[in-house]
């Protein structure tokens, strides 16, 4: 369940079926620093007592990615010091107090201010007993701040994107590890899911000044350089492709498919048109 990616950093793998994402552990001489709460207290207390069993665990503190409720609703358990961007404190302020039951959720999914998706898990993870709590973050930091764990340091920079705009990354240079979080993932708050072609390019910029070896997106697993960038090429060909044509999004696929010299597979047509609902969406 826990896995030791390097030396001083280990996982628990994202679980799809409860959109569980992945959440880290740096393991420094003075302090453990967890990355992302997780989903749920029940979450938290896997991935915490997992890496209890492993590792001498040493004045814990959470940082948070992004206020999204599968990675901050685990915060509850065990309080501990709690680190994240000032604008994913605001959006978690705004949650304190909600009523989560299905008659709630439903109502705010009926109003706009939650989306089927993220209910749907909600009632999956949390079954009848709702106990869902908000926990603040303690400290907030506004573009990046730096924590010396003993032996091993975290760069929380911010970053921000049509995820979430709050968003930050961490990374930590002993270990050459990338967290982004889903700092790559398309806007989902906002009607159907699409992406920002402009703001992508932007990201990708971003995540290239870390000369990271490994490279960790919430809801899949680490990857190494090497197939993250070939992966990464392709995403920003679309992007640039799509600033090129427009919204045609049948020439967008004709031209992508000429360019990567592959056909396309159906998840490159469903991102295809989620680039394009973000053309359109620029438009008006
Ligand atoms: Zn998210």
């Amino acid at each position: 369940m826990l896995e030791q990616l390097t030396k001083r950093f280990a996982y628990m793998p994202a679980d799809g079926s409860v959109d569980r994402p992945i959440l880290g552990a740096v393991l420094g001489d003075e302090r453990t620093l967890y990355i992302d709460a997780g989903n749920s207290r029940r979450h938290a207390s896997a991935f915490r007592e997992a890496v209890r069993a492993a590792h001498a665990v040493r004045e814990p503190m959470t940082a948070l990615t992004h206020w999204h409720w599968d990675h901050a609703f685990g915060a509850p358990y065990e309080r501990m010091p709690l680190i994240a961007h000032r604008r994913t404190r605001e959006a978690l302020a705004k949650l304190v107090g909600l009523d989560w039951s299905d008659e709630a959720l439903d109502e705010r999914v009926r109003t706009g201010e939650e989306i089927e998706f993220c209910t749907s898990y909600i009632k999956k993870e949390f079954g009848e007993i709702r106990d869902i709590e908000i926990a603040l973050p303690d400290m907030t930091f506004d573009r990046s701040v730096t924590l010396h764990l003993g032996s091993v340091d975290c760069v929380i920079d911010h970053i921000g994107g049509v995820h979430a705009d709050d968003h930050s990354i961490v990374y930590i240079p002993e270990e050459r590890v990338l967290f982004l979080g889903d700092a790559l993932g398309p806007a989902i708050y906002d009607g159907p899911r699409y992406y920002d072609a402009v703001d992508l390019l932007r990201l990708i910029d971003r995540v290239r000044e870390y000369p990271a070896e490994w490279y960790i997106e919430s809801h899949s697993q680490p990857v190494k350089a090497e197939a993250f960038w070939a992966e990464i090429t392709e995403f920003r060909t679309l992007a640039e492709l799509v600033l090129e044509i427009g919204d045609d999004e049948r020439r967008i696929e004709a031209e992508l498919a000429k360019r990567l010299r592959r056909e396309l597979s159906e998840d490159d047509r469903r991102t295809v048109e989620q680039f394009v609902l973000g053309s359109r969406k620029k438009q008006r």
